[in-house]
């Protein structure tokens, strides 16, 4: 059967999902596709980054996986591409000026970077979806493990802030996350519909385990998770779901992660991501730095193990990726819990 519209029909199902935002996700999932058979992963990425720029359909996440799982991203940045030339920023900037409304140069664009966007967006003109073209971008980058957007339909996340409603990308790029959050939004998830073969991985008898990956619980899974459908068929899987803390030591490792929580009135914890998940999760890994955590978490009925969880290289992703796949394994017997906290 052909579940993914442009694979060949010989792909054997994956039987390992993971759900990911962009850096911090992307080095989990790196871990993972170095000790689950390639073609056993399908990874989900978050499209509420996406946006237009300069006509082009940009989509952050599915590009950082991409980059990332093809071994081509900027590690150093943590964005885009490596070895990346910027002629087409030089020459943008002498013509746009460098201040003012028509200053559009704020959000950087690498010559070779910029040749993914274009493509992407003739072929989404010309009709195909975003999950055919990731697809095929994927496989032309030789990355065996299938990536796939959340949804091929628009999804768009809204900042709300005291000085107004901001795009994603205009808060967390032109703006550098520094308005105060006082509420998000996803534009079109109510009416967005799941990739079809991101839900037929939760028909599969064979699907081994969910992975979170440690990503923005806010702004990276929450966008996917509000997508029509995704978090009942979490809650209904029969696979274990497994998360990793995106919080580290009671602070995020990087990004705006830990700055939201506390403008949203959370507690920056291991626990308060957990809680947020936990209407679906049958299993919590914490980094050593938050054990005392642990008896608060396993109050919501979810396994936790705690071990080191911060990847600084492929050795340390690989290792962590593996103590989550044994670990699925100990969490194999799914026990439903009723209530849904918010954060
Ligand atoms: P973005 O979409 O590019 O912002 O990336 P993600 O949402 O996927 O990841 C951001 C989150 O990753 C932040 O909350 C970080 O704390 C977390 N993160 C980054 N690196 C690591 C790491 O090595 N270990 C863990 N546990 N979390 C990490």
């Amino acid at each position: 059967m052909n579940i993914s519209g442009n694979s060949p029909p010989e792909l054997p199902l994956p039987t390992v999902l993971a759900l990911s935002g962009g850096i911090g996700g992307a080095k989990l999932a790196l871990g993972l596709a170095h000790v689950v058979p390639p073609e056993k992963l399908m990874i989900v990425g978050n499209i509420g980054d996406d946006f237009v720029h300069f006509g082009q359909h940009i989509s952050p996440d599915l590009d950082t996986l991409m980059y990332t799982l093809s071994g081509t991203a900027d590690t150093e940045k943590g964005w885009g591409l490596a070895n990346e030339s910027w002629n087409f920023m030089q020459a943008l900037k002498k013509l746009s000026g460098t201040s003012g409304a028509c200053d559009e140069t704020w959000f950087q664009l690498g010559d070779q970077d910029l040749a993914t966007h274009l493509e992407r967006t003739r072929r989404l003109a010309k009709g195909e979806t975003l999950s055919q073209i990731t697809t095929d971008f994927c496989r032309k980058f030789g990355i065996e493990a299938r990536i796939i957007p959340a949804s091929n339909d628009a999804v768009r996340t809204i900042v709300e802030t005291p000085e107004g409603d901001l795009a994603f990308q205009n808060y967390f790029v032109q703006k550098r996350c520094e308005p105060i959050v006082s509420g998000l939004r996803f534009q079109g998830a109510e009416n967005a519909l799941p990739t079809p073969e991101f839900m037929e991985m939760f028909r599969n008898q064979l699907l081994q385990a969910v992975v979170i990956c440690p990503s923005n619980p806010i702004l990276s899974i929450d966008p996917i998770l509000a997508i029509r459908g995704v978090r009942e068929a979490l809650r209904e899987c029969s696979a274990p779901v497994i998360a990793v803390s995106p919080i580290v030591g009671g602070d995020a490792v990087k990004g705006p992660t830990a700055k939201i929580m506390r403008e949203l009135g959370h507690p920056v914890s291991a626990t308060a991501v957990a809680n947020y998940y936990c209407d679906f999760l049958d299993g919590f890994i914490v980094d050593f730095q938050d054990e005392a955590e642990i008896p608060e978490i396993q109050k919501m009925d979810v396994s936790v193990k705690a071990t080191e969880t911060l990847m600084t290289d492929l050795e340390t992703k690989t290792v962590l990726a593996n103590t989550v796949m044994d670990f699925s394994r100990h969490c194999g017997n799914r026990t439903f819990i009723s209530q849904k906290n918010g954060l």
